[in-house]
């Protein structure tokens, strides 16, 4: 097992990350930019190294720096968290080249999984099901057509190295193609400088539905169950509930079946998450992520498994501590991103937290690295906390996250707590039906 590790990250999964590895008497290093120097994930680590001024492409994307500060602390491995470098497969090169551990999968895993084109390729040869769409990408607008028909319109056109929801744009009829095609093009060279885009048949009422996974290198792979994530505005999601309303238990254990069956075959190693789009009782895969989710919480609240100690164990070469048959998940739970944003417009709120009060009780779990005083500073990410519960049922989680987000106060800023009071109120997210639009159209409908 290693002695030290470093967080290349910031914010609440800095701190997350840290409590794993302290609970594993692990020693830990924090890196941060000069924006950070307050920060608590700084505060909280056994030692600290300033890696750059407050922009991410000189602090937190310095790959340099976050090895020089491996090297001069003597850290063994490098955790990224999620976002920054979590997802690039140079930067594990480069960890592996310098005789480090990167806390994820292979470099070769993560680079054919942000590969959209080949992974969809990869997972559907591992036998899971995916959108009808083309085989690879579209070279001409003739080819486009011709699917396009095949499948039957509304068409989406996706970048091939796509996320974050750019480089996507949907086509209507065969009139729209044509443009989309070329705006989807463009869309995707500016942002990941690699134009390549295929085509899936969009649906037009389905829900976010992913499987959590994780995987050692003893070919053991389970999964703790789906996370429902249909609550999204621009593609981004805002609340995250497991188990989902959608799915019975019988659906559940099929589906996380079919993904650890395939990610046995792929070989898979570390913690990841399968995401589909479900419509009419199917499944449809969509993306992988080769890293640890915002969202993850709400599968430890049911299952009781600290994701990140496994992937660190997985890491270090240790088995998973658990077998499937002894996963358990249990009772249900939400989380609601709170973000540092005016709830209705979303326009970004940073500045100064001149009141902070942290909801507790049963079945409550704050992931923050704010504080009374805290500045926010303007440069990074607007999200600011994750408010997690956990209840017997649904009916328990709901009332338990009404009541947790009466409690939490954080004043000095907006945030996106008084979005979640009044969804909390709405008979379809109390009934649980609401699908991937529910979220855009509600908010278009609020009186202005
Ligand atoms: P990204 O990596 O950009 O986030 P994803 O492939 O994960 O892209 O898709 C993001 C979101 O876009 C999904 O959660 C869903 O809301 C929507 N989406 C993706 N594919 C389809 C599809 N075939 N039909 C309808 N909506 C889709």
């Amino acid at each position: 097992m290693f002695d030290k590790i470093l967080i290349a990250n910031r914010g609440e999964i800095a701190l997350r990350i840290n409590r794993a590895c302290k609970e594993m008497g692990i020693a830990t290093v924090a890196v941060h930019s000069t924006a950070d120097a307050d920060a608590m994930h700084v505060r909280l680590a056994d030692e600290c190294v300033c890696i750059g001024p407050p922009s991410p492409s000189l602090s937190y994307l310095n790959m340099p720096a976050i090895i020089a500060a491996c090297e001069i602390t003597g850290a063994q491995a490098i955790h990224p968290g999620y976002g920054f470098l979590s997802e690039s497969a140079r930067f594990a090169d480069i960890v592996n080249e310098h005789n480090l551990t990167f806390i994820g999968p292979t470099p070769d895993q993560i680079r054919l999984m942000g590969d959209k084109i080949a992974a969809k390729q990869a997972v559907k040869d591992a036998g899971i099901p995916t959108v009808p769409g083309s085989d690879g990408a579209v070279e001409s607008d003739e080819e486009a057509a011709r699917i396009a028909q095949g499948i039957g319109y509304p068409v989406l056109i996706k970048a091939s190295a796509g996320g974050g929801g750019r480089g996507m744009k949907v086509a209507k009829s065969p009139e729209e193609l044509s443009l989309a095609l070329s705006t989807a093009r463009t869309e995707a060279k500016a942002a990941f400088g690699y134009d390549a885009v295929y085509l899936e048949k969009y649906l037009q009422k389905p829900r976010h539905i992913e499987v959590q996974i994780l995987a050692d290198g003893f070919g053991h792979v389970v999964h703790l169950g789906e996370r429902d994530c249909s609550l999204q505005r621009r593609h981004q999601k805002l609340m995250e509930e497991a188990g989902s309303p959608a799915l019975n238990d019988s659906q559940r254990y099929e589906i996380g079946k079919v993904v650890t069956d395939a990610l046995k075959k792929i070989g898979y190693l570390g913690a990841g998450t399968i995401e589909f789009l479900y419509e009419d009782g199917k499944f449809y895969f969509i993306e992988m992520n080769t890293r640890l989710q915002v969202e993850h919480p709400v599968s430890e609240a049911l299952s009781g498994i600290d994701i990140v100690r496994e992937q660190i164990r997985v890491a270090a070469g240790l088995e998973l501590e658990c077998k499937q048959e002894d996963i358990k998940l249990s009772g249900h739970a939400i989380e609601c991103r709170i973000n540092a944003e005016n709830p209705f417009t979303f326009m970004p709120s940073p500045g100064q937290i001149t009141q902070f009060h942290q909801p507790g009780g049963l079945g409550v779990r704050f992931d923050s690295a704010i504080y009374d005083g805290y500045k926010i500073p303007p440069y990074y990410d607007s999200l600011v906390g994750k408010l997690v519960v956990h209840g017997r049922n649904r009916y328990e989680c709901l009332m338990r996250m009404r009541r947790a987000l009466d409690e939490l106060v954080i004043g000095g800023i907006e945030t996106t707590i008084p979005l979640f009071q009044k969804l909390l109120q709405e008979r379809d997210i109390i009934e649980g039906s609401y699908n991937i639009h529910w979220l855009e159209k509600y908010l278009a409908n609020l009186p202005k």
